[in-house]
């Protein structure tokens, strides 16, 4: 709690230590992330902060799943911009008989095709989901668990925590990778924070997505304030912290919520979205590649992964 208490002036001994086992497990190295959103919006569950969700009234484009070509391009677009991994992610509570099979046939052509690493991210998952999908190549499997078990009333009605929780159990008895994150400035406490840290580690999360809420028109947490970008670097910090060899993403909201320190994220993060999020845009390629290389860092290599 001490860390995310801290004063302004101690911010960066702060980025210092955790940058110190950052670059101990990584080096200088970023790994980048391209996120396809394949199938979009209508979603039936009621997660406050989602702008796909049934009840929201936010202005996004809506759409069934995206065809086996779509998606498969979407790899080959990708592997272009030096991206190490490829996220596929629909919206939705779980996916369907055929979803399963549309990414399944997607995740056998993108690994025979294109030299990338391949998550997906399609909701609450059932064991024999997870076998199919780690059959047809996928890599790691994305389920957040948003924020800690006591806050997550405050965000979601529509399923339980403990839900998330079991998702996660399922994709490591699979034996993929899972990638396992959370949101915050979702009005939760300093401690629920700390919680969520540590919660990532108990549920051996290997790769961990850091998002900071940019609230969105027409979600149920669209009045909100944005945490400012010494809390999202304490944050940061604390993560690391907690999970020290673990891949640590500063995920959703890094411009908007970074500004003009976004830079810093990259010391105790070893990772970042380029192009964008699901529903929201980024600063762009070449400036993400430009902001690396203008502290050091340089973009990892899929030989590093
Ligand atoms: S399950 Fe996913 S897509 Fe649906 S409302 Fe929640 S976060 Fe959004």
């Amino acid at each position: 709690m001490g860390i995310l208490k801290s004063q302004d002036h101690e911010l960066l001994s702060l980025l210092q230590g955790a940058f110190a086992i950052r670059r101990h497990h990584f080096g200088m190295g970023v790994s980048l992330h391209v996120i396809r959103n394949a199938k979009s919006g209508d979603c039936p569950e009621d997660c406050a902060y989602c702008s796909q969700a049934g009840k929201a009234e936010a202005d996004i484009p809506k759409y069934n799943l995206q065809s086996v070509e779509t998606i498969v391009e979407g790899a080959r677009e990708a592997a272009t911009l030096k991206a190490m991994r490829y996220c596929i992610v629909t919206s939705g509570r779980k996916p369907s008989v055929a979803d399963i099979e549309v990414i399944c046939e997607a995740a056998r052509r993108i690994k025979r095709e294109i030299p990338i690493q391949l998550c997906t991210s399609l909701g609450l998952l059932t064991a024999d989901q997870a076998r199919t999908l780690k059959a047809a190549g996928v890599d790691r499997y994305n389920h957040n668990l948003e924020t800690s078990e006591s806050h997550y009333g405050a965000i979601c009605s529509t399923h339980a925590y403990s839900d998330r929780v079991a998702t996660t159990r399922t994709v490591k008895a699979s034996g993929l990778e899972l990638c396992c994150g959370g949101l915050i400035g979702m009005g939760e406490s300093l401690e629920d924070r700390a919680s969520l840290a540590l919660s990532l580690r108990d549920v051996g999360a290997d790769s961990i997505p850091l998002n900071f809420l940019d609230p969105r028109p027409g979600t149920a947490l669209a009045g909100l304030t944005r945490i400012s970008a010494t809390d999202a670097l304490r944050a940061l910090s604390l993560f690391r912290f907690a999970n020290p060899d673990r891949e640590l993403r500063v995920a959703g909201g890094r411009e908007a919520c970074l500004g003009s320190l976004q830079v810093l994220a990259l010391y105790p993060a070893n990772s970042i979205f380029t192009t964008g999020y699901l529903t929201t845009g980024g600063q762009g390629h070449s400036t993400d590649i430009a902001m690396i290389q203008s502290a050091g860092f340089h973009v990892s290599e899929i030989t590093d992964a």
